[in-house]
């Protein structure tokens, strides 16, 4: 199966995406966990998107294209994809398409987080991950269980994201509404869309969207 997650910043892409990966046995590919892995890794990518990235605006679509064409042929995607953060315009949409149609293609489900502004500022502000592993954390919703310890690996070394701050979010949102969002229409008129009430607990939403996967 071939999945694009779409929604905005905060809306649970991320930690559902693990569990597809999981539950389906397909791989995810996030953008921004690979620009973030960049910006880490100092290569010239990173350079170029961290001023970028820690504002909330959009990388290019040329970084992006590169980084999406040469994952999407690797071996490890031949039985299917999770897109996380990708397509997150009209153009990325489009090229993504004409990408996988040399490919011999298709996607076959988008899942689209519906959530409210007021819930998404909340997360997205109070979030916090796992340094040595990544796991995600939040300050109201999900502490770890042992106090300031990580659940999965028991470092307690823990980190924020640099552009989850107020300043960062809103002009996230902006660039959401104003690009990313437009795509859930693009998707409707092709009868892949299914939506999600991301307001709700993680495990119902998995409980959803495991339907959702089952009828296709
Ligand atoms: P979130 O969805 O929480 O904002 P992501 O981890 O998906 O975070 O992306 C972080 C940042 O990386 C974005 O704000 C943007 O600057 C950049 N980015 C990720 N994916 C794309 C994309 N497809 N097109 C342009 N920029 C992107």
């Amino acid at each position: 199966m071939n999945i694009i997650l779409l929604g905005p910043p905060g809306s649970g892409k991320g930690t559902q995406g693990e569990y597809l990966e999981k539950s389906l046995n397909i791989k995810r590919i996030s953008t921004g966990d690979i620009l973030r892995n960049e910006i880490e890794a100092g290569s010239e990518i990173g350079k170029t998107v961290q001023d970028i990235i820690s504002k909330g605006y959009l990388v290019s679509d040329e970084i992006i294209m590169e980084i999406i064409g040469s994952n999407l042929v690797l071996e490890e995607y031949v039985n299917g994809f999770i897109l996380d953060g990708f397509p997150r315009n009209l153009d990325q949409a489009k090229l993504l398409e004409a990408l996988l149609e040399k490919l011999n293609k298709k996607i076959s489900l988008v899942l689209f987080f519906a959530i409210s502004d007021q819930v998404l500022i909340e997360r997205i502000c109070n979030r916090y991950y796992c340094a040595k592993c990544g796991a995600s954390y939040n300050k109201i919703f999900k502490l770890p269980i042992v106090s300031d310890q990580c659940d999965v690996c028991g470092s307690k070394d823990f980190k924020v994201r640099e552009d989850d701050n107020i300043e960062s979010v809103s002009s996230r949102m902006q660039q959401y509404r104003a690009k990313t969002e437009p795509l859930a229409l693009y998707y409707q008129n092709k009868d892949i869309l299914r939506s999600i009430n991301s307001d709700q607990a993680v495990d119902k939403i998995s409980k959803d969207i495991e339907i959702l996967v089952k009828n296709g």
